[in-house]
């Protein structure tokens, strides 16, 4: 195997890495142990919100800032973790009030602005259910959503109600109350003015009894397979947020934090609420979409600590050749991370040629609930590797034949499955139990990603089970070919797909999308085959190139291949509302 090894010298970080000695901690990490990080509510139980914002709130870090809020027109709010308190509490009351019961679900549809955040804690005060949606959905994907969840609160703003809501009201049968977050007065009965009912209610609130294992988030996965499905979680994920918190994000108490995902994606609940408010650090959530400028003014002017980010961003930045360290002060980063794809080796490099620091990459999934693999701080990265699993989790390679599995050796791909048990793991697919049951065999979880171990325990991605290609009796994973040609210095991103072939069964065929500067040409195409051959071999080399502007994506940057496949074959394109427009 060839990649490059960024070593890391622990007397040269900036602050001692919370995870000091990767294998010893591994060794003895229980997860009971965790429980003495949490307080527990008064009453009994274990509920988000307490160990998130009232348990800080109620203590020494009541002043602190909780969370930074710069808006899409560079408006800038700081909110204490009493601010937080309070507020959350009035919108824990207005639920209770209205009658909203226990495990009943409320959807967001709002853009990133101050109050999803805190009517996030409000709700999963009452004990209701937080089910969280892009506000960019068109009307179609929220209905769908919002009926299969059985919607019975809805918080909104008034462009998303009269523009996308309205044409489906009829179809949100269970749908009691809809809150509008900027508006002065009630439309009727029951679209309710949020502000009006928050200038009324009470500040006080006591979270009922939490059962660890009350639900508390309805997610929709990506859709980038497919048609999106609803993950259950439950309040005791806080557990895995906790020591990914800890050993992952290494989240010391000064720290600043910036995770740039929305909460319509999981990583956007996960790391943008729960995580770092469980470690009662400041957070920082930008409204606007991304904009290369923009993001890096927010790391510089916040003194941002820690960012935690996708590939696409990346690709991006390396996109359009920004230089950050050149160009801004990034002194105060010390830690970078990225989810959601295989971050390529380039990434990796890129961070530390032009940001100053690694990028670190995380595997995980809706399904998994938090960060389950990981590179850490104290432990080299091997570029292109995703890292080890968290302590706490046991992840293994298999050849799953339908029910049974026979453990893979080493440098083997097969699927990535995870021992069954960690406290963030799907409690379900909503109305898909039978789905759900088929993603275990064993004690196992199957997370339906293909993955090899390396001699070091290092795990590498190979590609989504559906999107490998079967080209002359090898098995190719996307992910190796996309990274080959990643190398080449025109090349921004790429995307391939196995094209059926009557010899070869299939041939690879890459999508490839250009750096600014570069053009496409004959020649350019020669060269793209040309490193492939070099890199990968003939035989798992594309055959095929096509230059295209940008690759579908969903809204949360991930490369949706089954949408280049569909294109160039001429089928029907399937389920495409998480595609970026
Ligand atoms: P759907 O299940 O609806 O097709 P999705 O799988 O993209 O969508 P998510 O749960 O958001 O929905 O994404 C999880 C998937 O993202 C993983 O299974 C994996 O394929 C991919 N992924 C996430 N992080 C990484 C990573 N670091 N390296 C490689 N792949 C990753
Ligand atoms: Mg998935």
């Amino acid at each position: 195997m060839d990649y490059k090894v960024i070593k890391k010298d622990i007397s040269k970080l900036k602050v001692k890495p919370n995870l000091f000695d990767y294998e010893e901690v591994y060794k003895n990490f229980k997860w009971e142990d965790v429980a003495k990080n949490f307080e527990g509510l008064p009453n009994g139980g274990l509920n988000i919100a307490h160990e998130a914002i009232d348990k800080h709130a109620n203590g020494p870090l009541a002043d602190k800032t909780a969370l930074i809020w710069i808006g899409k027109n560079s408006q800038r709010e700081e909110y204490t973790y009493k601010d937080i308190k309070r507020e959350s509490n009035k919108f824990a009351n207005i639920l209770k009030d209205l009658g909203f019961e226990k495990g009943e679900r409320i959807f967001m549809y709002s853009p990133r602005v101050p109050y999803l955040y805190i009517t996030a804690i409000g709700i999963f005060k009452n004990r209701c259910v937080m089910s969280p949606l892009f506000a960019q959905f068109g009307p179609e994907p929220v209905a769908q959503r919002m009926v299969s969840g059985n919607a019975k609160g809805l918080i909104t703003t008034k462009h998303l109600y009269e523009k996308k809501i309205l044409q489906i009201i009829d179809q949100l049968k269970e749908l009691k109350y809809i809150f509008l977050i900027d508006v002065d007065e009630d439309i009727n009965d029951k679209v309710l003015s949020l502000p009006k009912l928050m200038k009324n209610a009470s500040e006080e609130f006591e979270i009922p009894p939490t059962d660890p294992e009350d639900m508390s988030l309805l997610h929709f996965t990506s859709g980038t397979t497919g048609k999106p499905k609803g993950v259950i979680h439950v309040h005791k994920a806080i557990y895995t947020h906790w020591v990914t918190g800890f050993y992952v994000l290494d989240f010391h108490e000064d720290d600043i934090f910036w995770c740039t995902a929305d909460p319509g994606w999981v990583t956007g609940t996960s790391y943008s609420i729960i995580s770092p408010w469980l470690h009662g650090i400041t957070n920082v959530v930008y409204e606007g979409e991304f904009d290369a400028q923009k993001w890096l003014e927010i790391l510089q002017n916040e003194k941002v600590t820690i960012w935690y980010t996708a590939p696409t961003a990346i690709r991006r930045f390396i996109r359009y050749g920004i230089e950050p360290k050149k160009e801004y002060d990034l002194s105060n980063l010390r830690h970078a991370l990225s989810v959601g794809e295989p971050l390529n080796p380039e990434g990796v490099i890129w961070g530390v040629e032009k940001l100053g620091i690694p990028i670190h990459d995380t595997w995980w999934q809706t399904e998994t609930g938090g960060i389950m693999i990981a590179n850490y701080p104290s432990m080299d990265i091997k570029a292109g590797s995703m890292g080890k699993p968290i302590p706490g989790v046991e992840a293994n390679i298999f050849i799953r034949d339908d029910n049974s599995i026979k453990e893979a050796k080493t440098e083997e791909s097969g699927n990535l499955m995870l021992k069954k048990g960690w406290p963030s793991m799907m409690r379900g697919y909503l109305h898909m139990e039978e789905k759900y049951q088929k993603s275990f065999v064993d004690e196992w979880y199957d997370s339906e990603d293909i993955a090899y171990k390396d001699e070091d325990g290092y795990f590498w991605f190979v590609g989504r089970n559906k999107d490998i290609i079967k080209t002359s009796g090898h098995m190719v994973g996307t992910y190796e070919v996309e990274s080959a040609l990643m190398e080449h210095p025109a090349v921004a991103e790429v995307g391939v797909i196995g094209k059926p072939d009557p010899i070869a069964g299939e041939i690879v065929k890459a999508f490839v999308a250009l750096k600014k500067g570069y053009e496409p040409s004959k020649n350019l195409e020669k060269e793209l085959i040309a490193l492939g051959r070099k890199k990968l071999g003939a035989a798992i080399a594309p055959k095929e190139i096509e230059f295209i502007d940008s690759l579908p994506k969903t809204r949360s940057g991930k490369i949706m291949r089954r949408l280049l496949k569909a294109k160039e074959l001429g089928l029907p394109l399937g389920d495409t509302s998480t595609l970026e427009k």
